[in-house]
């Protein structure tokens, strides 16, 4: 166990929570333990016993990212998927399960696919509408705020509340704001799963994902479940998150101050139908004016924009939701949610802002075909 940290704020926390210099060499970086067992000084009496169980490399990101959500248990995963797995397997059959409508392509599928046939009831509603009701009897609550790609904010201590008396247990999907702009801990949900691909480690070369609590009697659980499953993280992978993590502040700044500017500038202009950005964050969704032929030249047509899956790296990235990270969700609910095929979706980097405006208005151009 660490030390508490003589702060709250959270660019310190990104730096110095769950790491202690490295205590045989004082390594001031937590070194990768690339080891899959441990010498045992007697039989059955060990510190640490089998890398899937134990890992100091991972130890020490579970500690970073729970210090950061304000939680007290952390447990990583092989992929922000295989943490939303784990969470699932906490359900049974006959449970009911209350989900945002737009969540993020992968959680649908695993939702309607895998996990509903096993007989867990699912309802998808959009929940950051506050006349969203939540049933009794209800087992579970499914939060994205802000959501993919549509980027709706909920309200999470109203939903909270409402869950609560329903019986529920409340979990967000935190990847799109990180700690840094919303704690739903502090905020009363019971859990928080991030897809630490995205924003924590920020670089777009590591797959991996958290859950954090302060729920004893979950976090045993899911730590069994870890265990058991085995989808947990290599210690490498684990080194470039924690490394990753230590500018999560400074890049969010930067990540919110382009996407802002990058937002306003947007919604300033004819060739754009709508804008929607939630005032934090890199992401940015806007609808292009014209059809999905104009959408495709103008996504085509960026330079440093990379037409590409995924969000929260360094580099700014640009995608069609309806047939790339959305292609799972059926046409008919795409179409009543609101993600039209003309929607655009930007991860605004960290580069010159200058540079980021230039390459869109030069898309612009292009779009016109
Ligand atoms: C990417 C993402 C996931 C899935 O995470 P992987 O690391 O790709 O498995 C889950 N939720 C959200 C909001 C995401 O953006």
């Amino acid at each position: 166990m660490s030390k508490s940290l003589p702060t709250d704020g959270i660019g310190t926390k990104a730096i110095h929570a769950g790491q202690e210099p490295e205590p045989v060499t004082g390594a001031v970086m937590t070194p990768v333990f690339q080891t899959s067992t441990y010498a045992q000084p007697a039989p059955a009496e060990w510190p640490w016993e089998y890398s899937r169980t134990h890992n100091p490399t991972r130890t020490a990101l579970q500690a970073c990212i729970a210090g950061l959500e304000g939680g007290t248990h952390g447990l990583s995963f092989s992929s922000g998927m295989a943490a939303i797995d784990t969470m699932a397997r906490t359900l049974k059959p006959g449970d009911r399960v209350v989900c945002g409508d737009d969540v993020y392509g992968g959680t649908y599928r695993l939702f309607t696919k895998v996990v509903a046939p096993m007989g867990v009831h699912f309802d998808f509603v959009d929940l950051s509408d506050p006349a969203a009701e939540i049933p009794v009897g209800t087992t579970m609550v499914w939060c994205e705020s802000p959501t993919n790609p549509l980027l709706k904010v909920t309200d999470l201590s109203g939903l909270v509340t409402k869950a609560k008396a329903a019986g529920a247990r409340v979990v967000v999907d935190n990847t799109f704001a990180t700690p840094v702009y919303q704690r739903p801990l502090e905020l009363g949900a019971d859990a928080v799963v991030h897809s630490t691909t995205k924003y924590l480690n920020g670089h777009s070369d590591v797959v991996g994902g958290v859950i954090v609590t302060s729920d004893d009697a979950l976090a045993e659980q899911l730590a069994f479940l870890q265990n058991s499953v085995g989808a947990v993280p290599g210690p490498w992978d684990c080194f470039l998150t924690l490394r990753g993590l230590k500018t999560l502040k400074v890049r969010m700044d930067r990540h919110t101050a382009n996407a802002s500017e990058i937002a306003a500038w947007l919604a300033s202009r004819d060739d754009v139908a709508k804008v929607r950005y939630p005032g934090f964050s890199g992401m940015v969704s806007f609808d292009l004016a014209g059809d999905l032929a104009a959408a495709r030249r103008f996504v085509m047509a960026t330079r440093l924009f990379t037409l590409a899956e995924s969000l929260g790296g360094v580099e700014s990235l640009i995608e069609l939701p309806a047939i790339m990270t959305h292609a799972s969700v059926p046409p008919e609910i795409r179409a009543d949610i609101g993600i039209a095929d003309g929607l655009i979706r930007l991860s605004c980097g960290i580069e010159d802002l200058a540079d980021l405006k230039a390459d869109l208005e030069q898309a612009f151009r292009a779009a016109q075909g």
